[in-house]
């Protein structure tokens, strides 16, 4: 449930809830805080948004600011997709997010567009092995060749992003503990 924004106390602060958004900045969930800071306390979400006014919560071990919206490091799978397998279609950010926005070709940082490695225009699939993040100066030098035809090799293999079983178990945990 949406609240005003009152200042929260060490009383209140579990009430709040916190938006929960997947790797690939897709909105995932709406989690009660104290589940969130779990995720964040683990090492499994990062604070994209933190709530105002401030809070930080604090326990014996860690001081939080208590987040208004997380997003989650690794793509964790919505049910009706238990699987994610190489054909699966990947998404613009996604791609982007994890290649760390560096171009797969020249390693530059900062990477906005993102390359078919075998060109879209002869046949080449969305899934996650055949895009990578890339700069538009090598976009635009590679055009429709593949990285052979262009003399500009992959620094690395893109592959479908690996999940931890265990963290995706632990992120479960948190974000649906009635199950
Ligand atoms: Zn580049």
């Amino acid at each position: 449930m949406p609240r005003p924004p009152t200042a929260i106390t060490t009383r209140t602060w579990m009430n709040a809830h916190v938006r929960v958004l997947n790797a690939t900045y897709e909105d995932f969930d709406l989690v009660p805080a104290a589940r969130a800071v779990v995720l964040l306390v683990e090492d499994l979400a990062l604070t994209l948004v933190e709530h105002s006014p401030r809070f930080v919560v604090r326990s014996q071990h860690v001081a939080i600011p208590l987040p208004r919206t997380i997003q989650l490091f690794e793509y964790v799978h919505t049910p009706p997709r238990p699987t994610i397998d190489d054909d699966t279609r990947a998404s613009f950010a996604g791609v982007l997010a994890r290649d760390h926005y560096r171009c797969a070709y020249c390693g530059v940082a900062g990477a906005t567009t993102v390359d078919h490695v075998y060109p879209r225009s002869r046949g080449g699939n969305n899934s996650w092995s055949n895009l990578v993040a890339c700069c538009l100066t090598c976009n635009n030098a590679k055009s429709d060749q593949t990285p052979e035809e262009s003399g500009m090799p992959l620094l690395w293999v893109p592959r479908t992003p690996r999940t931890d079983r265990k963290r995706q178990h632990t992120i479960w945990r948190e974000l649906t503990p009635h199950l």
